[in-house]
């Protein structure tokens, strides 16, 4: 069990400090070492005296849903922090916006805009991430990406400091987002357009029927294991470079859609590392493309 700890030199922060947490049962790939201390923040106001008052050498680093992150099998060095219940508001603005916590999970948001009535937010139904996971991935399918209905965040940035930032600030570009690296999504809001509750209802769930069919939400996966090059897919090349179903240990390309990889037998987090490089290799050498990696690996070796 992690222990309770307040560090000697750190500030007297009102939220939860782990020491030694194990960080695989919080990704979706439930693989990974621990964190070396694990930051629940209380609220915004704790969250932003930590980041003010932390030594300035000790490295931070935010996690949301986990379901974009390859944990690496030595943990993480310094302090992760985790977002919780005191970032999980909803609430409508403006007949047409949405304001949001960053530890919603996008589905809800989804949820929460077809029934408020507001259209433009269905795509999130399909994501498992979270809102700040999504910020800082720009999430999206099917056409339609989180800088496109965007209007602006709340960050706390390195030093501690709350600032208000527009959508284009951010300069998003596909699943990338060029905010500095020490800014921690905390809110955000977004800009709809009137709808219909019981339409917005059938695009969700036409959504979710699709991915069930074409992807294994069910397994312990990080979704697209790579970026998809201009105008390519990576799945075809990964397919064309006969990687389909390859396996190393315990990990997996899936048979169903061959750009998620899956921890199907207590997979290690270098069994998911090594299988994705062996397949990046192979895709060079059949396609001449440099796949770029989607999913973030983070961590120690
Ligand atoms: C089955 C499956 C299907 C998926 N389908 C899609 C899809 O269709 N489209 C798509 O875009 N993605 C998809 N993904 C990938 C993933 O869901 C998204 O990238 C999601 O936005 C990640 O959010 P998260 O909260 O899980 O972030 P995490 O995986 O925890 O973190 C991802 C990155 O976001 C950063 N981050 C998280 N929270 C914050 C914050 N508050 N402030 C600053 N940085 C933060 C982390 O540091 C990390 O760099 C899929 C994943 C799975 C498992």
């Amino acid at each position: 069990m992690p222990v309770l700890v307040k560090p000697e030199g750190f500030p007297e922060i009102r939220g939860k400090m782990l020491r030694q947490t194990p960080l695989a049962a919080y990704t979706w790939l439930r693989v990974g070492g621990a964190a070396d201390m694990l930051f629940l923040p209380k609220d915004e106001a704790d969250l932003a005296m930590f980041m003010a008052q932390k030594p300035a050498d000790l490295p931070v680093f935010v996690m949301g849903a986990g379901s974009n992150l390859l944990v690496r099998d030595g943990g993480i060095a310094g302090v992760v922090i985790r977002l919780g219940p005191a970032f999980g508001a909803l609430q409508v603005e403006d007949e047409v916006f949405i304001r949001a916590g960053a530890a919603v999970p996008d589905k809800m948001l989804a949820k929460f805009a077809a029934k408020s009535g507001i259209g433009g937010l269905s795509f999130y139904s399909g994501i498992p991430g979270s809102i700040g996971g999504a910020l800082a991935m720009n999430a999206g399918c099917y056409g339609t990406e989180t800088a496109d209905v965007l209007h602006s965040v709340i960050v706390i940035d390195g030093f501690g400091r709350r600032k208000g930032v527009g959508v284009d600030e951010l300069n998003y570009t596909y699943r990338s987002c060029g905010a500095p690296k020490d800014w921690i999504f905390v809110e955000a809001l977004f800009k709809g357009q009137k709808a219909n509750t019981e339409e917005l209802l059938q695009q969700m769930q036409k959504i979710n029927d699709k991915r069930e069919q074409s992807q294994p939400i069910r397994e312990k996966t990080g979704g697209s294991t790579f970026k998809n090059p201009p105008l390519l897919k990576s799945w075809e090349l990964i397919d064309q470079a006969g990687a389909r179903g390859r396996k190393v240990g315990g990990a997996i390309m899936s048979e169903q859609h061959c750009n998620f990889m899956i921890n199907v037998e207590n997979a290690s987090a270098d069994d998911l590392e090594q299988l994705a490089l062996s397949v990046r290799k192979s895709v060079k050498e059949t396609s001449g493309i440099d796949l770029q990696w989607e999913i973030k690996r983070v961590g120690r070796s």
